[in-house]
């Protein structure tokens, strides 16, 4: 069962059917089939698993963007590759009616939704109408972008295989039941509502209840009337929902209607304190895991009752290594590369193609260690590394120890271009306080860094900012980042 937050209604699973039946016979209608491409950009709401789940049967390949996604980059989109099909909400229709190669057709969903259909007339026009057949295994089930977080975004193809052990390990980790509700708060569009929320409930047959956005002043009222009992966040939402006094109060009026087994945190490190501050105000488990849109899911995952602050959990369906030194360590390790393999795991990128394969392990580009129990400490990316002097300073280290700092919210730990060293540690704040002195902060932060720190660790400058640079799932674009400051300082 699926609700949308949207119009407060839930869809059974036989309405979910119908619809799905009754959009594949559109598609079917249309000329479009196996292996067609097809786009998707929407906003969150019931109707988009509804159609995913008819091009998973049909073999489509679904490439789902981000619902804010710029018009010229859609149309950098339709120029690049060969959709058959595109769905947008209706908003944009008017705009890509420009485009010559797509027409628009009138579908009307049972579930009525505010979306558009366009179709490739170039392509299927000299098409006769057939009756689909089931897709294989190994055919491509999905494209994704990587979130762009360190540069381009890479294109992802995941298979109707690789897509399904994800789910199934996502379940057994979560120990999924139909029993459960899940509620997606996060775009929809990624790898984390598509598979851990999405896929995994569908397949566990437990129910979804879906909201356009996440809302703070809202979110236990709606976990609390839906019988909501896991969700999968990012770190912002948890330090949100920490500090919203909305959702304090009404989490204190509701909490005997609360049964939230647990919380899943991804995306990136949740520090210490916020994991510490929210289990105790909010009574329920966070489970840190680890995972990327290569590997379709998660990697590791603490398990229930077992977990280690700080860490991201352990390997759970995936075999994990640390690359140290060339040698693939499994317990104990040094701080190295984290490689992966696993039947989840892609084995070649759409495009463009780093080279990240080696010795069958996925090479993830970030940064960690095993500790004796076999749980993952990730600690950044090698692409973050900060050299000053050769030194090799880990962000990652620096802002976990500065975020402890009872002024900052949140702290990105950047090398910017030095004179004597070549890159001087950077530590970006953002204040909780945006009235607050920043010279007082700035002078708080070295004496705090001097005790707690390596020399060569200590930030040498603070930049303060209202906000960082972010990408949709809400992390830091760091890149981006450097690039405001670059510009700040040299406009002083
Ligand atoms: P791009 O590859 O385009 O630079 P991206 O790596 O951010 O973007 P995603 O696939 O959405 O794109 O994110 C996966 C990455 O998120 C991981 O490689 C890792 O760097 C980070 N990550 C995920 N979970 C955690 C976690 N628990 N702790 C720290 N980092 C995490
Ligand atoms: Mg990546």
């Amino acid at each position: 069962m699926i609700k949308d937050l949207n119009s407060d209604q839930w869809f059974t699973g036989g309405q979910i059917a119908k619809d799905v039946a009754s959009l594949r016979q559109h598609f079917i209608n249309l000329k479009v089939r196996q292996s067609d491409l097809a786009l998707v950009c929407l906003d969150n709401s019931a109707v988009y698993p509804v159609i995913t789940q008819a091009f998973f049967e049909m073999g489509i390949i679904e490439h789902p963007v981000a619902a804010t996604t710029p018009i010229a980059q859609l149309q950098s989109e339709f120029n690049e590759h060969e959709y058959a099909l595109v769905v947008v909400k209706e908003e944009l229709a008017a705009q890509i009616t420009n485009d010559s190669k797509l027409e628009r057709t009138s579908i009307h969903l049972t579930t009525e939704d505010n979306l558009a259909v366009f179709i490739n007339t170039k392509l299927v026009s000299d098409r006769e109408i057939e009756n689909p057949t089931e897709p294989g295994e190994e055919d491509l089930a999905l494209i994704l972008n990587t979130s762009g977080t360190t540069g381009k975004p890479k294109r992802v193809g995941l298979t109707h295989r690789i897509l399904n052990n994800a789910a199934h390990h996502d379940i057994e980790s979560h120990e999924l039941t139909e029993d459960d509700t899940t509620m997606i708060v996060m775009p929809m569009f990624h790898i984390n509502a598509q598979v851990i929320s999405t896929l995994s409930t569908r397949l566990s047959c437990g129910k979804i209840v879906i909201a356009q956005k996440f809302s703070a002043s809202r979110f236990w009222q709606q976990v609390a009337d839906n019988g909501v009992t896991w969700v999968s966040v990012v770190p912002t939402i948890i330090s949100i929902l920490l500090i919203n006094d909305k959702a304090n109060l009404i989490y204190s009026q509701l909490r005997d209607q609360i049964h939230m087994r647990f919380v899943r945190s991804s995306s990136f490190s949740l520090p210490e304190n916020k994991f510490i501050a929210f289990q105790d105000k909010f009574d329920t488990q966070i489970l840190e895991g680890y995972g990327m849109t290569e590997t379709s899911s998660q990697c590791t995952i603490n398990p229930f009752n077992a977990q280690k602050i700080g860490s991201a959990g352990k390997a759970f369906g995936t075999e994990l290594a640390i690359l140290v030194n060339g040698k693939y360590e499994t317990n104990d390790t040094e701080i190295g590369e984290i490689v992966v393999r696993g039947d989840h795991v892609i084995s070649s990128y759409i495009d463009p193609q780093p080279t990240s394969f080696q010795d069958g392990w996925f090479l993830t580009g970030d940064l960690g260690y095993l500790d004796e129990d076999g749980y993952l400490f990730v600690k950044g990316r090698s692409k973050d590394m900060i050299n000053r002097g050769g030194e090799k300073v880990a962000p990652a280290e620096v802002q976990s120890i500065l975020s402890q700092l009872d002024f900052i919210e949140e702290v990105a730990v950047i090398g910017m271009p030095d004179d004597l060293y070549g890159e001087a540690v950077t530590a970006v704040i953002k204040p909780k306080d945006s009235m607050a002195d920043h010279d007082e902060m700035e002078q708080k932060l070295f004496d705090y860094a001097q005790f707690n720190l390596a020399k060569f660790e200590q930030p040498t400058q603070v930049y303060f900012v209202e906000d960082f640079p972010r990408n949709p799932t809400g992390k830091i674009l760091r890149p981006k980042l450097k690039d405001e400051l670059l510009s700040v300082s040299a406009g002083k």
